[in-house]
């Protein structure tokens, strides 16, 4: 199983070090956010070390997301919050802070104060279109 020495993420995988751990199975493992955002901020990890989005295998990234679903619920149930956010970062600009890929399970409430919403603002078809078309050139 891949890991690294130096990673907090495959640490708690290892169980060298604690963690408040709501699930485990053979790929992943989910736990609480030790800086949570709102309440009830899980966090889940495939078990294999991968750094981000661009490295990790897809059908690791099903098992996580299989298990941030599992999560969601559980979370839904035990909370009633009025939504729900599932968050990957990838890179600093993203605010990347530990680099073993994850998703957030991040539980909602009207006007929480939290900066991950947006205002819809329309954008420019023009430039829309020509950047689609870059895009798909590249998959
Ligand atoms: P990201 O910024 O997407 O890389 O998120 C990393 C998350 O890991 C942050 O929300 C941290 O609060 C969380 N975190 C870091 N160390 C631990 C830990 N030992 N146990 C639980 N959560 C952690
Ligand atoms: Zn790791």
């Amino acid at each position: 199983m891949s890991k690294e020495s130096d990673c907090i993420f495959c640490k708690i995988v290892a169980g060298d070090i604690p963690c408040f751990k709501l699930h485990e199975d053979a790929d992943t493992i989910a736990f609480m956010d030790i800086n949570p955002v709102n309440p009830g901020h899980a966090l889940i990890v495939h078990k294999v070390h991968h750094k981000d989005l661009f490295e990790i295998p897809a059908g690791n990234i099903a098992a996580v997301t299989r298990t941030a679903q599992k999560v969601a619920k559980a979370l839904q149930t035990t909370l009633e919050p009025a939504g729900m956010n599932l968050l990957q970062c990838n890179g600093p600009a993203a605010k990347q802070s530990v680099l073993h890929f994850h998703m957030h399970v991040i539980p909602r409430h009207m006007e929480d104060g939290q900066t991950m919403n947006w205002e819809l603002v329309q954008g420019d078809m023009d430039e829309i279109g020509a950047l689609a078309e870059q895009i798909r050139a590249n998959m």
